[in-house]
């Protein structure tokens, strides 16, 4: 083992690339996140040369294929108080954003050969809720599976998002499955052999107007009903909660000890190398271009390296899932929106939960690296897949931020990026059978909330398609409930 040192900011070295290499993340965008180079504070700016040439060095990747990571705003760190003083016209829609990404996933990055000429289930989309329901499916005792990911894992809202996980919910089924899921977090480390670094610190929600606090003291009863320890806190109990905190325009508030912030990328890979231990295939850089469809069936699904003939599909591509469906002449009523984040240099640990201010969309919490990682929702954000960052966005932040806790003015923030939300007209996901395509199962529409629902939702699927036992998720839930107008709208989403 040698000291040979890559990136000084997060102190990782030539080792720690070759070691991720050989768990098979060997493009940049992956080395970056498995290992961390290039996440602090010169982001990349001094190592990302040198990781480039240690891949094709050691022959992880064809010359072509080592293309550098989506560089990301500030260009340097920027203390918020800086960005809050940038004008913002809340009048008119954010436009626009940085990078405008050119070619996201090259060609040079496509695996060699074809992909199976066959397999029983087939999920496209290599996110959180693609992975977890392979996994299980191969828990199961199915390991004919082959999940098809058209960039790298990561590449979609699981890789960009802030890792929250509560059971403060406003409807009964979304309590349940997130209680089950932070149960299926709590052992992960102990199944899958990696840490995904739960932190149960709590979240602590602050409403501004009556009818928003009004909704936190509905939830209160209902949570208690499944054995969730959500308390109404005074203005006062909430400061003590979190000091600092200024609670500036909040009349009411309330906190779960139990819900907490997890480590997004981990619980990914975590997932991925479960299901390649268990047989499953996780064909990455490899993208569906279209369907054979007959009677009724989905018989073949396309991709750029070949078609897949396939017994089952399931449609797990987030935000693109309308898209995709698009392809099998199936029309979703999902739209994607534009969702942008941020995370700052790293603090000594002084924040327990993750606040959020549930009129504005506002939400930070401290990551177990020490960042400030937080968002906010734009009114204005028009439907659309767009992942740029922009001035407007951390300026908006900031201000907002500051407002609770002024004495974070002079943190530096590092790094912009932004996600799409999976959003349908009720907040609620669609699952289950597609009418008139049997075999082509819908897995998406999960809106902000998709991290912290993937462990139950995938179990319950997979045991649902392992079984052929009814579950009542799978029709609640079903496409067909837009057509037959039985919405149950859910109502605690932030942003
Ligand atoms: C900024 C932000 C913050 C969020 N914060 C939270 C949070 O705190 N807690 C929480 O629980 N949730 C949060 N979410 C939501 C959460 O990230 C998503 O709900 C969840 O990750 C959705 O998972 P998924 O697998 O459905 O979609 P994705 O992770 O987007 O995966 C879909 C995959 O499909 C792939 N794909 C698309 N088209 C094709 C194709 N043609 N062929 C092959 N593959 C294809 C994409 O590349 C993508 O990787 C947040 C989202 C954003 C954007």
């Amino acid at each position: 083992m040698s000291k040979s040192m890559i990136c000084s900011c997060e102190d990782v070295t030539a080792d720690d690339v070759r070691h991720a290499v050989s768990r098979g993340y060997c493009d940049v965008e992956s080395v970056k996140r498995y290992t961390g180079f290039g996440t602090g504070i010169c982001q990349g700016k001094s190592c990302l040369s040198a990781v480039a040439a240690l891949l094709e060095k050691e022959k992880a990747l064809k010359a072509d294929a080592v293309v550098p990571f989506t560089p990301r705003p500030p260009l340097f760190p920027t203390e918020l108080s800086l960005l809050a003083s940038a004008p913002v016209d809340e009048s008119l829609p954010p436009i626009g954003g940085v990078p405008q990404e050119v070619d996201a996933f090259p060609k040079a990055l496509r695996p060699e050969g074809p992909v199976p000429a066959k397999a029983k289930v087939v999920i496209i989309g290599g996110g959180i809720m693609g992975l977890a329901l392979a996994y299980n499916l191969a828990r199961a005792g199915e390991t004919d599976v082959v999940v098809l990911e058209r960039g790298y894992l990561c590449a979609g809202a699981s890789g960009r998002n802030g890792g929250g996980v509560r059971m403060q919910w406003g409807t009964p089924a979304l309590v349940e499955l997130a209680k089950r899921s932070i149960d299926v977090m709590k052992g992960f480390a102990r199944e899958l052999g990696i840490n995904v670094w739960l932190r149960q610190g709590g979240y602590l929600f602050l409403a501004r107007k009556p009818e928003v606090a009004k909704r936190l003291e509905r939830n209160v009863a209902l949570h208690n009903r499944f054995g969730v320890p959500t308390r109404l806190v005074t203005p006062d109990a909430a400061r003590d909660i979190v000091p600092g905190l200024t609670m500036k325009g909040c009349v009411a508030a309330s906190f779960n000890p139990e819900d907490g912030v997890i480590f997004p990328w981990p619980f990914l890979w975590g997932y991925a190398q479960g299901c390649r231990k268990k047989g499953v295939r996780v064909e990455t850089y490899t993208e569906v271009t279209g369907f054979e469809v007959s009677g009724g069936q989905v018989r073949k699904v396309k991709t750029d390296r070949g078609d897949i003939a396939c017994d089952t599909v399931v449609l797990a591509s987030g935000a693109w899932s309308p898209q995709v469906a698009k392809l099998a002449g199936v029309e979703l009523p999902n739209e994607p929106h534009r969702h942008e984040i941020l995370s700052t240099e790293p603090l000594k640990p002084f924040l327990g939960p993750l606040v959020s201010v549930l009129d504005s969309g506002l939400y930070f919490s401290q990551s177990m690296r020490g960042e400030i990682v937080g968002g906010m929702g734009d009114p204005k954000e028009p439907a659309g897949l767009n992942m740029g960052s922009t001035l407007r966005f951390v300026s908006r932040f900031a201000h907002a931020l500051m407002e609770q806790l002024p004495h974070v003015g002079h943190v530096k923030v590092l790094r912009q990026w932004a996600g799409c939300y999976d959003v349908t007209p009720d907040n609620n996901p669609i699952l289950g059978r597609t009418p008139g395509l049997d075999n082509l199962l819908q897995m998406s529409g999960f809106v902000g909330h998709g991290f912290m629902m993937a462990p139950a939702v995938a179990e319950r699927m997979a045991a649902w398609m392992a079984t052929g036992e009814s579950d009542e998720l799978f029709t609640r839930f079903n496409l067909r409930r837009f057509a037959e107008g039985s919405l149950e709208r859910e109502d605690m989403i932030i942003g």
